[in-house]
């Protein structure tokens, strides 16, 4: 019986690959990558010849069944994203709970995701925390928001530089302007930053600013009880 590995990747810094990710992906005999280009530089850093192929948000539902006799044929096979841990906000739960279903055994590794830097060093409570990924783009987004206000764990959101404002207006707004929050800015990379605040002092800080790079929004938990 084959195995399926979940390989965390780095979310900037390549120096943050583990010595078992890369002995992983040079044991396997094949490694999904959502996208070949992008991981075939990290493949390369790191040496691994590894067979590649495409496995993302607009193949995996095609792609479930014949991994999965992939895998049960007997290979092992990892699974990479472009950054972090695949399964979290990129593709990996369908093919977990395939590889489960086929009675297979599933192994992610331990390793790097945006979250837990961005909640652990926001200075927010980080003992219990809600992890809520991007919110829906338009649909429903107002619905979440107001269903999240009363949330007492710290809350966590990833989002895109050309959304940041938006979203900080409308947590503002739903949330109340003097909520606590982090926003997070490249984490690991070179212009790391990394803003502590409430949320009109960070509107203040970023409309003053052009808004490049990847986010992760930490927001206090309400006080309310
Ligand atoms: N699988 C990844 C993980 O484990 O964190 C997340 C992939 S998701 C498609 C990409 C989002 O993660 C970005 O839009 C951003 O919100 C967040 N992210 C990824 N790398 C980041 C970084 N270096 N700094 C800040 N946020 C990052």
């Amino acid at each position: 019986m084959g195995e399926l590995f979940l390989v965390p990747t780095p979310i900037g810094n390549l120096g943050d690959m583990t010595y078992r990710a890369v002995a992983t992906l040079k044991e396997v005999d094949l490694i999904l990558a959502e996208d070949t280009r992008t991981s075939g530089k990290l493949l390369n850093h790191y040496q691994i010849s590894t067979p590649m192929q495409a496995f993302h948000m607009h193949n995996e539902h095609k792609k479930l069944e014949e991994v999965g006799s992939k895998l049960t044929s007997g290979m092992s096979i990892a699974l990479i994203s472009d950054a972090g841990t695949p399964g979290i906000s990129d593709p990996g739960f369908l093919l977990v709970r395939e590889a489960l279903s086929l009675n297979l055994k599933v192994t992610c590794l331990p390793g790097p995701t945006a979250m837990i830097p961005a909640l652990v060093q926001s200075g927010l409570a980080c003992d219990r925390f809600v992890f809520e990924g991007f919110l829906p783009p338009k649909k429903g987004r107002n619905k979440r928001m107001k269903k999240l206000s009363d949330e007492n764990r710290t809350l966590v959101f990833y989002e895109s530089p050309h959304k940041l404002l938006k979203t900080l207006t409308q947590f503002s707004e739903i949330f109340g302007p003097d909520r606590g929050v982090s926003v997070s800015r490249e984490l690991s990379k070179m212009f790391e930053e990394n803003f502590r605040g409430t949320l009109v002092e960070a509107l203040n800080h970023f409309n003053t600013q052009s808004l490049k790079g990847e986010f992760v929004i930490c927001v206090a938990g309400s006080q309310k009880k």
